[in-house]
């Protein structure tokens, strides 16, 4: 019997005893033992179910992760796999409107933009988004020479550029600023003049060498998503395809289903662990903070990177080392509900961005009630606010109720609720140290962390701070370190060669 402390029980942990447990029932002598230091699972998915004080009715708010996207295919796999595809929903894309803040006011994102490059001229010519200055700026993308031409075999890794160098040089500062900070920065809660784009989004430099220009690169992708949808009409009776999905009851259904597919009697929570060990018989030790020491024949770190550092340092310094080189940032969500009479204005949009330019206090805002179904009762309106990420970590210092209150004078200021509309609850999910910062090099280390963990029989590490923070990347990341430990023990697992081609 080979048994696999797995530690943490985010995605990553949860996805990684998952496939052990495929792998057990498939008849391999396997088992696992996982530990969350929390008492509850799921890390950066929570959700929490609050009633409503007056009517007594249910909201669901997920206060980390609210969505997965649906191109990459892991959730839609697991989900099968448990059983659960069937509870997915898809976002409510009748209600599909972006708003970004200039000044004042909120302007709808042009129809046809694709990350932040423009497919369509009619939008972008009519659009007060950008200054005419800066949408000629935009448009010279079409003519702009590549930087470098790559010598064939090369990839986005050898030509990294961060995503500040990459959009003012394509797409000029007013595209940066307006729409690529908020829009492909806010995904990763980064900063724009840090992140390497080989790292989060290679696409856009591999598009740069394909079609010499973003805009025909975009263009060609819009094609092929019309051709698809033209192929797929939605169906009636049928779930409608959308970019994210979500499920019905909140992110942490597919958490609880995880753990309950993998074996809740393996899994402990409310227990930590302190430090790992490789014994000289070759087993590996780690101690917990109740005392006890878990005894097995493998570890899979599935923690954030520099709570790993801490538990890997005496195994291997050069692995601590690299965890600990990846920077984090802290950030929160604020959720909160109001009555409709309180919200006198078009409650139908997915979401509000807050470029940095514009000096606020909040990053974004969600309109979950709109964006996904069932999230509030009928005459309610849940929104959820997004502060911190690397730029204004000072607002991380701010108590609850200020961070509320920072969150509530936003909409007030930004949509016109009424100024003195009370939530009829709001809650604040803190997420320190939460999000990992894939900065220039970022993908050099990792070849380094992974060349060093092949030197390290029965040590894997895994998660959202290494190849990708979505939780498809999370799972992908949980389940290829078991593939790891499986490799080095012979175990070949029936399901790893049909696994990418049984998709939707
Ligand atoms: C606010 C926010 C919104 C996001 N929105 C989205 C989204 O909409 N879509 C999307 O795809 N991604 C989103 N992400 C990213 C995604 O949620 C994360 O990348 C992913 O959930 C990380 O999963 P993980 O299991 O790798 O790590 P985590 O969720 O961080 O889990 C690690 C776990 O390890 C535990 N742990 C740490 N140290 C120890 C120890 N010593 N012993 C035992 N346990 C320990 C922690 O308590 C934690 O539970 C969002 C992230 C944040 C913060």
């Amino acid at each position: 019997m080979k048994r696999v402390i797995i530690i943490g029980g985010g995605v990553t942990g949860l996805g990684a005893a998952y496939k052990v447990r495929r792998a057990a029932d498939a008849g391999h002598d396997v088992d696992f033992v996982l530990v969350e230091k929390d008492d509850r699972l799921g890390g950066k998915l929570a959700t929490d179910y609050i009633d409503d004080p007056e009517t007594g009715e249910r909201y669901i708010v997920d206060g980390g992760s609210d969505a997965f996207i649906t191109a990459k295919p892991a959730v839609h796999r697991v989900a099968r796999q448990l059983g659960i595809f069937e509870d997915e929903t898809p976002s409510c894309d009748e209600n599909k409107k972006t708003l970004i803040v200039k000044g004042r006011r909120l302007i709808e994102m042009p129809d046809g933009i694709m990350m932040f490059a423009p497919t369509k001229i009619l939008p972008m010519a009519t659009t007060s988004l950008y200054s005419w200055p800066a949408k000629f700026r935009m448009a010279l993308d079409i003519l702009l020479p590549r930087k470098v031409r790559w010598a064939s075999g090369e990839t986005a890794q050898q030509h990294d550029e961060t995503l500040e160098s990459f959009v003012v040089r394509r797409m000029g500062r007013e595209c940066l600023d307006r729409l690529a900070e908020p829009l492909v920065g806010g995904v990763h809660a980064s900063d724009p003049a840090k992140m390497s784009l080989a790292a989060t989004f290679p696409n856009l430099l591999e598009m740069e060498q394909k079609f010499g220009s973003l805009v025909l690169g975009f263009l060609d992708q819009r094609k092929m998503v019309e051709e698809q949808k033209r192929k797929h009409p939605p169906q009636p009776g049928k779930k409608r395809f959308t970019f994210f999905s979500s499920f019905f009851e909140g992110m942490q259904y597919f958490v609880d289903k995880l753990a309950e597919g993998s074996g809740r009697d393996r899994i402990r929570t409310g227990v930590g662990a302190t430090a790992v060990e490789h014994a000289e018989d070759g087993t590996w030790r780690v101690t917990l903070t109740d005392g006890e020491v878990l005894t097995g024949d493998a570890v899979i770190v599935a923690t954030e990177a520099w709570a790993g550092a801490k538990l890997v340092r005496g195994v291997d310094g050069h692995v601590a080392d690299l965890l600990e080189s990846i920077p984090f940032s802290s950030s929160a969500t604020v959720p909160m509900a109001f009555r409709a009479e309180d919200c006198p204005f078009d409650t139908k949009f997915f979401g509000i961005l807050c470029p940095l330019v514009e000096d606020r206090p909040v990053m974004a805002i969600t309109m979950s009630s709109s964006k996904w179904p069932g999230r509030a009762p009928k005459g309610r309106v849940l929104l959820r606010g997004f502060v911190g990420g690397p730029r204004n970590q000072e607002i991380m210092r701010s108590s609850d109720d200020e961070l509320i209150e920072i969150v509530r004078r936003q909409l007030v200021e930004m949509l016109g609720l009424k100024s003195d509309a009370k939530p009829l609850f709001a809650r604040v999910f803190r997420w320190t140290l939460g999000m990992p910062q894939y900065t220039m090099g970022h993908l050099d280390r990792m070849d380094d962390l992974e060349a060093s963990l092949s030197a390290i029989p029965g040590l894997a590490v895994a998660g959202g701070s290494y190849r990708g923070v979505g939780i498809p990347n999370c799972i992908d990341s949980g389940e290829n370190g078991v593939r790891k430990l499986f490799g080095e023990w012979g175990i070949e697992l029936a399901e790893d060669a049909v696994e990418e081609k049984r998709l939707y």
